[in-house]
């Protein structure tokens, strides 16, 4: 079953006008269920574009995009923001933690919000946190942490829900050479097993090259690299 497709999608900004930009024009691109996928291209080729349009962030002027099976071009933005928390779990490169809280709180939340017993989504939380080798910064804030360490919380804050897709943009492009390899084979740990797919935009072809399947951005289309 595809956990992901994009069908025909197209995105121009600022159209009819001077600076207008087409940045998407007819991409396709299917993930399947447990499969892990790099996205590599130059800075400006549309890469977050193409992310935040999968996750249901941003709408493609045309085209389909369905995750789990579901259509949800046209739905309203109460329905798409229903499907983005319950559906699809987001990586950035810097890790977005909320600062007055813990490790642990901050995977706890994104469960609450989605309507899970507090209990047990603590139990959740510790467990991904011991899972990615954090668990003992659990009581900690992210200012206390390592950059490695905040963004192993953030996967765990992306997987809270349990999530059919997980979107990362740059995840580990904040982070020194050495922790940056460390830090993706833990997402890939992360990942691997739980059927999830996950779409990774990444500069680093060393590390796209042990995704499943590396695709670039060409004119607005999807290839194969
Ligand atoms: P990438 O992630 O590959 O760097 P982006 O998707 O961020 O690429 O941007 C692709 C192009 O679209 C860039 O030229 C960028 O400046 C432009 N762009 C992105 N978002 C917007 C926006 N909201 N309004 C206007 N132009 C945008
Ligand atoms: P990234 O680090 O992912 O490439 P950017 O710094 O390109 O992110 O973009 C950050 C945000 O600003 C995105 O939400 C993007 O849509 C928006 N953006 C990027 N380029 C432009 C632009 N030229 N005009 C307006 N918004 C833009």
């Amino acid at each position: 079953e595809a956990m992901l497709r994009l069908s025909g999608v197209s995105k121009t900004y600022n159209q009819g006008r001077e600076n207008e930009v087409q940045v998407l024009n007819g991409a396709d691109l299917t993930l399947a269920e447990g499969e892990m996928v790099a996205l590599v291209a130059p800075s400006g080729a549309g890469k977050s574009t193409l992310l935040h349009i999968a996750g249901l962030l941003d709408t493609p002027d045309t085209g389909t995009v369905e995750i789990g099976g579901v259509d949800y071009t046209g739905l309203g933005d109460r329905r798409r923001t229903v499907a983005r928390r319950r559906e699809v779990g987001f990586v950035y490169q810097f890790h977005h933690l909320l600062p007055e809280f813990t490790a642990l709180e901050n995977v706890v939340l994104p469960q609450l919000a989605n309507g899970i017993q507090k209990d047990e989504a603590e139990t959740r939380a510790a467990d991904l946190l011991a899972r990615v080798g954090v668990g003992g910064r659990a009581g900690h804030r992210p200012s206390a942490m390592s950059g490695g360490e905040q963004q192993r919380v953030a996967f765990c804050r992306a997987l809270a829900n349990a999530p059919r897709l997980l979107l990362a943009d740059e995840p580990t492009g904040n982070l020194d050479p050495a922790t940056s390899e460390q830090v993706f084979d833990t997402l890939v740990g992360l990942v691997r097993g739980t059927g999830l797919a996950a779409l990774i935009a990444t500069h680093n072809l060393e590390l796209a090259a042990r995704m499943d399947r590396v695709v670039r951005l060409d004119q607005g289309r999807v290839v194969a690299q």
